[in-house]
């Protein structure tokens, strides 16, 4: 039975609690090591290392240069372990007032200057991303399966039909109004980026009507690009299917709602690591 361990670095458990949901792999591999349900310090030898979290602390530096050398191969698991993800945020002068006030930083773990991708620390054999991922996903990853592929974008998943002549004039809020069934979301005025997110979620929120906030990450068209790559895609895709105003549109992609997908891009994480290659991704 194939041992593997997770190190939870900083994150918010939310890739713990989805692998935690595939319960399959219980028969078919030997969890050596996981924080949030085992007591234990220190990862032990293992042939895969899932982490998760970003490098946001110096524990967090030292328990990933640690872990790494115990394991034959490294995955970097989520949003946060890829680009850092949520702990971004403490890159905020607001939080980082709070952190590295003298008096109040007290049993809290020293922040590193910067928050940083895991890659950037040690060299990662293959990514799985999600914010969380998917059971289905965890499960392809860990029996390495030759038969999953992720579909190109959520939208092949989705399904849902392009009308041409259904363009809509401005963006509805995310949860505003009636959806309407089979049409696409874009097509009704709300901002879905399914178009250039990664499949392999099976379009969970874009089936019942929530747009796509890109959590499964860029799809193999921007894995390797810029930020800058992405908005203009997006901006046509809108032009092409609404007349919705182009300010309208760059607003909203740059509005917190999107912001942990942005951070996927190494660009704008601000981490200026090299893009990562296509084909080591799940
Ligand atoms: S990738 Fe998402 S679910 Fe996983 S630790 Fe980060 S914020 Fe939580
Ligand atoms: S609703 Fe979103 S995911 Fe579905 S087809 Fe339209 S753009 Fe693609």
């Amino acid at each position: 039975m194939k041992r593997f361990a997770v190190l939870q670095l900083s994150g918010c458990s939310g890739c713990e609690m989805a692998l935690l949901n595939a319960e399959e792999w219980i028969q078919e591999f030997d969890l050596a090591y996981m924080a949030l349900v085992m007591s234990a310090y220190h990862v032990p030898e293992v042939e895969v290392l899932l982490v998760t979290g970003g490098v946001r602390t110096e524990e967090d530096l030292y328990r990933l240069r640690r872990a790494v050398r115990r394991a034959e191969e490294v995955i970097a698991v989520g949003t946060c372990a890829i680009s850092g993800g949520i702990a971004n945020l403490g890159d905020r002068p607001e939080v980082r007032e709070v952190f590295l006030a003298r008096e109040k930083r007290i049993h809290l773990p020293h922040l590193l200057p910067k928050c940083r991708p895991i890659d950037t620390v040690v060299k990662v054999d293959r990514y799985l991303p999600g914010c969380p991922p998917t059971p289905e996903l965890y499960m392809a990853l860990l029996r390495k399966a030759s038969d999953f592929k992720a579909a190109t974008s959520v939208c092949q998943e989705c399904g849902r039909k392009k009308p041409k002549d259904k363009r809509p004039a401005q963006l509805l809020g995310f949860q505003q109004g009636e959806v309407l069934p089979d049409v696409c979301l874009v097509n009704q005025g709300y901002l879905c980026i399914g178009t250039s997110t990664r499949g392999g979620c099976r379009a969970l929120c874009t089936i019942p009507g929530y747009p796509c906030v890109g959590c499964r990450g860029p799809s193999n068209a921007f894995i390797e690009k810029e930020s800058e790559v992405w908005f203009t895609s997006v901006h046509r895709v809108f032009a092409h299917m609404t007349d919705i105003p182009e300010d309208e549109i760059e607003a909203a992609l740059r509005s917190p709602q999107l912001s942990l997908f942005l951070f996927q891009f190494a660009d704008y994480a601000g981490a200026g690591q090299v893009p990562r290659h296509k084909d080591q991704v799940v």
